[in-house]
């Protein structure tokens, strides 16, 4: 057997692809395809088996059980009940277990979030910014926005004091408004913990025309098990120019006031990569394959985002996961990322950071004709060019045993030096270079 990863993360789906909700970019839902007549719920041996064998085959002093969906909740408290007695059952000695949950959070109650504090279940609550943006892709089964109900969900998690972090997805009815979005995480939830997804749903044609409907319109048509194929994209995928200026835009917003005190993902996951500590996202990772998701029935597949029959490693009830996870078949899944690099991304300055980003988004061309690079490449581009120099200096007080967020003051100095370089040579009745709309004169002009 080949040696296993020291680590690996799996994401377990007890209910499969089965949501209460019915959110329009979903990439899982169809997955139900997948299980003809299954009753989607993970059985009791089954828990017992993967509880046990996750434990097992982890080699760190933690362990971290990742639930996910579909929408995890559907199963019930009682499952997550003798999830943890499980989980007490087979721990090792010195061994920490946590627990993650992801949620749309229309269904939790004073039980759940009682029983989350209890257990320091860290949340993942997904919103995708105020009402009118949220609600455009995120709807119940029935077409309505699902914005009021996560926010019953969120009130009742603060009320308990449960850890959550908020998972934003963007796409072409949010990426025009990241302030909108940022400060609505930052000043109306007080969340300091934000992680953006992009939403780039593959299509061909004929998936194209039935992309805007919901699934349960969907459901006896012929729409087809969604996979990573196609080279077109349906219209509520985010535009890869825009992805970069909705992150850069909230870089520079956070570069000047939010440094230590709001944790950006990508942000933090670059700072490492300037820093030469690559990692801590597999999408830039050089090679990837340490991520794994499990069905309700045991079945595990290579990623999450692989949830489909070539991606299938086997079933944890007949074979170990350990030896799964172990496979040719997943080494090579893995390495693959890095193999297929077009030539462009192989020059590429940014690679450190980028890696080519996650191979399921690799789908156009490069300039010169090569396949297989990046759809978000243009967006990643313009992100890690903008971010090098203040990355640089974080990383240089970093290095300094400084805390990052004196880049702050740093910025601030710059910003002061450039107005004022800019004041001194606009002309009286020139707009003011501050923005007010005013001529110079009447505003930062007037003592000159
Ligand atoms: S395929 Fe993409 S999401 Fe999956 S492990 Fe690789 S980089 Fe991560
Ligand atoms: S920025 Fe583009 S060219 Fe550079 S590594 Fe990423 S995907 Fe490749």
């Amino acid at each position: 057997m080949n040696p296993a990863p020291p680590l690996f993360h799996v994401m377990t789906k007890p209910t499969g692809a089965i949501c209460n909700l019915d959110c329009k970019y979903c990439y899982f839902l169809s997955k139900e395809m997948l299980y003809p007549g299954s009753r989607f719920r993970m059985a009791d041996e089954l828990l017992a088996t993967y509880t046990k064998q996750y434990i097992d085959s982890q080699k760190s002093r933690e362990v971290t059980f990742a639930w996910q969906g579909g929408e995890p909740t559907l199963m019930g408290l009682d499952f997550f009940e003798r999830a943890i007695s499980y989980q007490k059952q087979f721990a090792r000695p010195g061994v920490k277990i946590s627990n993650s949950l992801q949620t749309n959070g229309t269904l939790l109650d004073d039980d759940w979030c009682r029983f989350f504090k209890k257990h320091n279940f860290l949340i993942g609550l997904s919103i995708d910014g105020p009402e009118e943006l949220h609600d455009k892709y995120r709807v119940n089964k029935g077409g309505a926005g699902s914005f009021k109900q996560v926010m019953r969900g969120f009130d009742l998690l603060k009320k308990y004091h449960v850890e959550f972090n908020v998972l934003c997805t963007v796409h072409a009815g949010n990426q025009d408004y990241p302030l909108e979005v940022y400060r609505f995480f930052r000043d109306e939830l007080g969340s300091d913990f934000v992680q953006f997804i992009p939403i780039v749903e593959r299509a061909d044609d004929h998936v194209r025309s039935l992309a805007n409907v919901g699934w349960s319109e969907r459901h006896g048509g012929d729409r087809p098990l969604y996979t990573q194929a196609g080279g077109l994209i349906t219209e509520r995928s985010i535009d890869s120019a825009k992805y970069g200026r909705f992150l850069i835009t909230i870089f520079d917003e956070w570069v000047r006031r939010d440094v230590g005190k709001m944790y950006v993902q990508i942000f933090d996951v670059s700072l490492g990569s300037w820093l030469g500590q690559p990692g801590g996202l597999c999408i830039f990772a050089p090679t990837c394959g340490d991520a794994l998701a499990l069905e309700h029935n045991g079945d595990l597949y290579s990623c999450d985002h692989y949830v489909e029959p070539d991606y299938l490693l086997g079933n944890i009830q007949e074979d170990l996961m350990i030896e799964l996870v172990a496979s040719d078949q997943q080494k090579q899944f893995g390495r693959d990322k890095q193999e297929s690099l077009p030539q462009y991304c192989l020059d590429c300055e940014v690679r450190f950071a980028c890696h080519g980003g996650c191979p399921k988004n690799r789908f156009i061309s490069t300039p010169n004709g090569e396949e297989g690079l990046n759809y978000l490449c243009a967006g990643y581009r313009s992100f890690f060019y903008h971010i090098d120099r203040p990355m640089k200096q974080m990383a240089q007080l970093l290095r300094q045993r400084r805390p990052a967020a004196e880049i702050m003051r740093i910025t601030a100095a710059e910003d002061e030096a450039q107005q004022q370089k800019e004041f001194s040579s606009t002309k009286r009745n020139a707009p003011c270079p501050c923005g007010s709309g005013k001529k110079f004169k009447q505003c930062h002009g007037r003592k000159r």
